[in-house]
């Protein structure tokens, strides 16, 4: 019997005839990795289960659920101190719209309705343009390429009358 042998036999714990023991005994003097494992195993087997403590289910519980309830109030201080923070920087960053807004609202009103007027103005002189080019145009463009393109330049323009009105009703919901 080798070292393999009892190598083997020690580490997967198997029975051992009494001739195999006696060979064992006297091959731990000169082995020092049978002899750990004969160790290892006799501690493993002087180990017992410890039986948990009366009560102690309900305190894991009880510890678990105070737990996730500090968890949960981390969660809802964490998210309230970030909502704040986040609306104090965007009244920071806001607030020179706000405070002329709030100093004078005639202002940013008036602002706003030169915007639109400007917007119209431009759309005249655009169509206005426009015309005028259709006139010089109609000299020498053939009349079916002057029809598509007028049908093209008339949904141009009616969408982008649909947008400035959309952008209109949206400065007017600001
Ligand atoms: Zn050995």
């Amino acid at each position: 019997m080798d070292h393999q042998h009892f190598e083997k036999k020690l580490l997967n714990e198997e029975q051992m005839t009494p001739e195999e023991n006696r060979a064992l005994q006297s091959h731990l003097h000169d082995c020092a990795i049978c002899s750990a494992l004969a160790d290892a195993n006799l501690a493993l087997g002087n180990v017992t289960m410890v039986t948990p403590a009366p009560g102690f289910t309900n305190r894991f519980t009880a510890r678990l659920a105070a737990r996730r309830k500090a968890q949960k109030r981390r969660y809802f201080y964490g998210g309230l101190i970030l909502l704040l923070s986040g609306t104090g920087l965007l009244l920071w960053f806001s607030f020179p719209t706000l405070s002329v807004f709030f100093s004078s609202p005639v202002t940013l009103l008036s602002t706003w309705a030169s915007f639109i007027v400007s917007t119209i103005s431009f759309l005249r002189v655009f169509s206005e343009v426009g015309r005028v080019l259709l006139n010089v145009a109609t000299g020498f463009i053939p009349t079916s390429t002057l029809g598509f393109s007028l049908s093209l330049f008339s949904i141009l323009g009616m969408l982008l009358i649909a947008s400035s009105q959309k952008l209109f009703r949206q400065i007017q919901r600001i």
